[in-house]
């Protein structure tokens, strides 16, 4: 796997994690017919699945995303160089 499907993948778990939260957030307590989501309800329980989806981008993302050279852990953003052994990360 390439660092840029890493990175691709890093991003969409997050970012589906973050949409189905709010989308359960927003819906959830609408579909039991209360006005907002309590944390007793059945719905509630529905947060587990983007909770899972952060928690498994950021399992991706301490794991994969790193240097390939020196092994260390890289900054979110895209950089040209590795922070710790100064090599060029190669994105393709
Ligand atoms: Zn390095």
């Amino acid at each position: 796997m390439s660092m840029k499907q890493i990175y691709r993948r890093i991003w969409a778990w997050f970012l589906a994690g973050a949409l189905l939260f709010f989308a359960i957030l927003a819906l959830g307590g609408r579909i039991e017919g209360r006005s907002s989501l309590d944390m007793h309800s059945t719905s509630a329980w529905l947060l587990v699945i983007p909770v899972g989806c952060i928690v498994y981008a950021a399992y991706t993302s301490m794991r994969y995303w790193r240097c390939e050279y020196c092994g260390s852990a890289l900054p979110t953003k895209l950089a040209k160089k590795c922070t710790k052994c100064g090599r060029e990360i190669d994105y393709k």
